[in-house]
């Protein structure tokens, strides 16, 4: 769980990385299935709009799991990006950077 930059609790949920090896998976499977198509002749005729739609549910389900917004489960509003913890240094750890070097003019 990461933290939500709407509400600031510690509740966002993400979407588990299995789903993009799901992803690959169907993928897999529609490449597979076009080769077997292609392996078993007129039998195809019948096969084709199972295995046309299976592929495409398997991949349309996948992907829009497998890239979904993250969810905070306190306030319910999206977090579209996996936000990495800042951490920060304690207050005499930090030095003055001496600001940015634009050219010697
Ligand atoms: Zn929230």
């Amino acid at each position: 769980m990461t933290r939500c930059p709407h509400c600031r609790e510690l509740a966002v949920r993400h979407p588990s990385r299995l789903w993009t090896a799901a992803h690959a998976l169907a993928w897999l499977y529609a490449f597979g299935s076009v080769l077997g198509a292609s392996l078993i002749g007129p039998f195809i005729v019948g096969l084709s709009v199972p295995l046309l739609f299976g592929g495409a549910c398997l991949i349309a389900e996948t992907g829009r799991r497998a890239w979904a917004p993250g969810e905070c489960d306190a306030c319910g509003k999206y977090v579209a990006h996996r936000l990495t913890p800042v951490v920060t240094a304690p207050a005499g750890k930090l030095r003055p950077t001496g600001g940015l070097s634009l050219g010697s003019r």
